[in-house]
């Protein structure tokens, strides 16, 4: 017995369900797309499961944050994919694929047989077990990728309250859990290998002001060491970390963030691989022609610089997604993906935005003691990545525009000095990069030619209301919630 699809998306997650969208929008017939996903529920925005999901008070739970709720538009329920004559099949893992035959095997032993296949398998977290960490099964151990994982967190925090939390791991997962678990009155301790928090992305000094924000909140930082081990008792909880040194640190519940890999298993020695992932090429195109693949799964060519990356975001997620549909439904008329990477992040009263690369040098703007200061990386001379705190839209799409155009900057000190503003002051510099003002739409062309004198306001009364628009940050997180 068996179904079978014109389109099967593998995968339920962000980018399917953006994908989803998009083929609706392009117009599809009833019951030639299906998604496959072993989750219980339609896809949704996943970063909500680390934001909204664990506030103490009025938490995010589903259907709140289906997607495409991220970008305002209708929540996709089970109800709207049926009304769309999508067939969604959850709650069914996917155990085997042969992508010459053009069928997946589920573990209940359904074959499906598609004619396109788009992979969205997103990535699995990096488990202790894998780590050979004795103990890591323990109950009150938690992870964060999935609804599932998400729920178990909540409710291992509501037993141990006003207990200890160790949180395993400085990157983003980690940041947001521990400051979610501060939020629920945990007291926190943070373990990670690295000298400073998100490594990956900021340097010292960015990383220094989130751990003193962090540590006034009452978080511990145990940085440059390794947890080898965990103390359980009889009911088969931790209690105790035990770091590299022997140090005990006590615990009631331990949450880890430690990295994630790519689902690629399925596909091995069927599709090319590379740097981890499914390489596609700028259509999303596989190295099988009837099979795309989208979202953190992929390696896929960055146009702006030239080389291959895998990116965990889910503004990629997103875009991809509507870039290997576009490619299905219209091959002849879609450009290659041409994406500005982007990441960001919020937790307390932060949140901050990431545009493009953080290679080269790094300079400073702002005030980092106001929490509204950003950062520029400067590569051979011309700007290439800029981050943030504490922006605001136009501010933000500045910086995005900066980072794509990639000015040349002659005077570091002067950028450092001139911060945001810096696009204005540099009309001349950045007309220098016209060759690639063609690839930036019009919208952001008007913001870097003509400064509007709201933003000229902004830039120079920035600093002075800092405090206050945090507030305000924080009331608008939690009225609004944006995932
Ligand atoms: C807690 C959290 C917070 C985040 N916050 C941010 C943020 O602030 N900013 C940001 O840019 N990004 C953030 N991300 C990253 C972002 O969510 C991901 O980049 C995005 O979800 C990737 O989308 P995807 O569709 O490729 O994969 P996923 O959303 O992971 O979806 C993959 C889906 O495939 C399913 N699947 C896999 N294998 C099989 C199989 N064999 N059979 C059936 N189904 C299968 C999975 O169960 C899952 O449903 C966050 C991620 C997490 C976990």
């Amino acid at each position: 017995m068996g179904r079978a699809f014109k389109i099967v998306i593998l995968g339920g997650g962000v980018a399917a369900g953006y994908a989803a969208l998009e083929f609706v929008k392009h117009g599809i017939s009833y019951g030639e797309l299906c998604i496959i996903s072993e989750e219980a529920v339609a896809p949704y925005e996943r970063p909500a499961l680390s934001k909204g999901c664990l506030l103490p008070e009025d938490a995010a739970t589903l259907p709140a944050f289906h997607t495409c709720v991220g970008i305002g538009v209708e929540r996709q329920t089970p109800k709207w994919y049926k009304e769309h004559g999508i067939e969604l099949a959850l709650g069914t893992h996917i155990k085997a694929v042969d992508v010459k035959l053009k069928t997946l095997l589920s573990a209940a032993g359904e074959t499906i047989t598609y004619k396109t296949l788009i992979i969205a398998t997103g990535a699995r977290v990096l488990r202790l077990e894998e780590f050979g960490v004795s103990g890591a099964d323990a109950k009150n151990i938690c992870y964060l990728r999935d609804w599932n994982d998400c729920k178990k967190l909540v409710e291992v925090t509501e037993q141990c309250q006003g207990g200890m939390a160790v949180v395993i791991g400085g990157g983003y997962i980690g940041m947001e859990c521990a400051a979610a678990l501060v939020t629920n009155r945990m007291k926190v301790t943070m373990v990670f290998p690295e000298q400073h928090c998100m490594a990956r992305l900021f340097t010292s000094e960015i990383a220094a002001f989130y751990e003193d924000y962090y540590k006034k909140r009452g978080v511990k930082f145990i940085k440059g060491t390794v947890m080898t081990a965990f103390e359980s008792d009889a009911e088969k909880k931790v209690r105790a970390v035990i770091l590299k040194d022997k140090k005990r640190i006590e615990a009631d519940m331990v949450v880890v963030g430690v990295g994630i890999r790519p689902n690629v298993s399925l596909f091995e020695g069927q599709l090319a691989l590379e740097k981890g992932g499914i390489k596609v090429n700028g259509k999303m195109q596989t190295s099988n022609p009837s099979v795309y693949a989208v979202g953190d799964v992929v390696a896929f060519p960055v146009k702006l610089y030239g080389d291959v990356r895998r990116l965990e975001h889910v503004d990629h997620a997103r875009k991809s997604a509507a870039q290997a549909v576009n490619a299905i439904i219209s091959p002849e008329e879609v450009q290659d993906y041409d994406y500005l990477p982007f990441f960001y992040s919020r937790a307390f009263t932060s949140s901050w935005q990431f545009y493009g690369d953080n290679v080269g040098k790094c300079v400073l703007f702002g005030s980092l003691k106001d929490q509204k200061f950003g950062a520029f990386w400067i590569d051979r001379g011309h700007v290439v990545g800029a981050f943030l705190e504490g922006g605001n839209k136009d501010e933000y799409a500045s910086l995005a525009t900066l980072a794509r155009l990639q000015p040349p900057v002659k005077d570091i000190e002067m950028l450092a000095k001139q911060g945001l503003a810096f696009p204005f002051f540099h009309k001349e510099t950045m007309d220098q990069a016209s060759p690639l003002l063609s690839s930036v739409k019009s919208t952001s062309q008007q913001f870097l030619l003509e400064p509007s004198s709201s933003y000229l306001i902004q830039v120079c009364a920035g600093i002075s209301v800092a405090v206050g628009v945090s507030a305000f940050a924080f009331w608008y997180g939690k009225k609004r919630r944006r995932w």
